[in-house]
């Protein structure tokens, strides 16, 4: 297969649209898109830490497969990295994050038992076609004219600076 240059991250072609969803009380059985039911996808998903930290972490996305979407849940990742952070490296947590790609499950198992070179990790790192934060209007009655306002998505509860 012929390799094209890609500006991004992973040598492998780009998969899935993520959608990160900073509302705890939306949990997206629907698509936001299609409003299809969404099923559920199990998969490594690669997040850089400022400054300088990567993590694969195994996550259950919700997954419409019409819009071949990932959504994932920030309040349940930002859970996962401060139980995986709390006690290793507490200084990262709250840190801004970026969630840039997916990795190939059976990849990311064999990387588990014995390491691989990064270069080789490469191949089998795939970008995401496009990486959207949801944001959603507050529903209810509003006058003529009067654009619903944006609902303000609440502040982090865990991964949050120790004071
Ligand atoms: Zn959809």
């Amino acid at each position: 297969m012929r390799k094209r240059r890609r500006s991004g991250f992973g040598h492998g072609e780009p998969r899935y649209h993520l959608a990160f969803n900073p509302y705890p009380s939306q949990r997206f059985t629907k698509c936001p898109h299609c409003r299809a039911n969404t099923g559920q996808r199990k998969l490594p998903l690669l997040i850089h830490i400022d400054q300088a930290q990567m993590v694969a972490l195994n996550y259950t996305n919700r997954y419409c497969k019409h819009c071949d979407l990932l959504i994932a849940h920030k309040d349940e990742v930002e859970s996962l990295l401060t139980d995986l952070f709390a006690s290793a490296a507490p200084e990262l947590v709250g840190n801004d994050y970026l969630i840039f790609a997916t990795m190939e499950k059976n990849a990311w198992r064999d990387n588990m038992h014995s390491p691989r070179a990064p270069m080789e990790m490469l191949d089998h790192i795939h970008d995401f076609k496009s990486y959207t934060e949801l944001r959603m209007t507050r529903g209810g009655w509003y006058p003529e004219g009067v654009e619903p306002p944006e609902w303000t998505p609440p502040a982090s509860e865990r991964w949050v600076k120790e004071k």
